[in-house]
């Protein structure tokens, strides 16, 4: 699933295309998406030019003269962009096409994927308002993670994990956040010390941000805008490596299931 470093990664990739170009037209050859393409998108996107390139959590905003264009690249979404004129694949169910000849094509195999339209303050639409804090932003501290964790007994990886407590830490970056910080997964929120929330908030954002230089981690089904894989993944230390030596210590990474996914931990590292 691309997480939030694949998603900004899409977003500066694509902007360069983007940005001051005029939608010529968007084609939707499948409109069932996770939630129905609104017929009314591609009649108000027509002749628009796009103004900015935006990015909310894990949704890109296209910032056109009269509204904006919300994409979720969902499950198994990515957006390409083809400069010449390319053969449709099964699952391109959007183009958007451009004044500049460039197409942005969307193509998402299992549809969790969704593309909307708004007249107004994008940030204010029902799927974006109540959003927690971006994990990059000033807002999201030390502080601001102890609060949340106050008096709870859920695992610090389940309390980073929630989107509404903070935004786009997903599991890669949930496991190696929690590594670089010493701490182990399961350790109930509220038991941590005010300088282990410090040190977490800052691995959270330190992993984020080397991640999104890097151009995401690339899983299975996720390409980046070039169609290069992203090299997060080479430096991963404990994600998807149950079993195999800590990168530190040595000692074997151990996997077990916490919250339906895959948890991995180093136990002389993290305590
Ligand atoms: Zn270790």
């Amino acid at each position: 699933m691309p997480e939030l470093p694949e998603v900004e990664t899409t977003r500066s990739g694509i902007a360069p295309f983007a940005v001051g170009h005029v939608i010529e037209q968007v084609i939707v050859r499948e409109p069932r998406l996770r939630w129905p393409v609104p017929s009314q998108l591609a009649i108000e996107a027509r002749g628009q030019r796009i103004l900015s390139l935006s990015r909310r959590a894990k949704y890109l905003l296209f910032g056109l003269v009269n509204g904006t264009i919300i994409l979720h690249l969902g499950m198994s979404g990515s957006l390409r962009v083809l400069s010449a004129p390319t053969a449709v694949l099964a699952h391109d169910h959007v183009d958007i096409v451009l004044d500049s000849g460039v197409t942005l094509r969307f193509n998402d195999p299992r549809r969790f994927g969704s593309l909307l339209w708004t007249h107004d303050d994008p940030l204010q639409h029902p799927l974006l308002r109540s959003l927690a804090p971006e994990p990059l932003s000033e807002e999201f501290d030390g502080a601001y993670l102890a609060k949340a964790a106050k008096g709870r007994k859920v695992a610090i990886k389940q309390l980073i994990m929630n989107s509404q407590v903070v935004v786009g830490v997903g599991n890669i970056y949930a496991s190696e956040a929690l590594f670089r910080a010493g701490i182990r997964p399961r350790r109930a929120a509220g038991r941590l010390k005010t300088v282990e929330f410090d040190t977490l908030v800052k691995s959270i954002k330190q992993v984020l941000r080397e991640a999104i230089r890097q151009g995401g981690t690339t899983l299975r089904d996720y390409v980046n805008p070039q169609g290069m894989p992203g090299y997060f993944r080479q430096k991963l230390f404990v994600y998807e490596r149950g079993g195999e030596p800590c990168r530190v210590c040595k000692t074997p990474i151990r996997q077990l299931v916490q919250g339906q996914r895959s948890t991995y931990f180093c136990q002389e590292c993290q305590h």
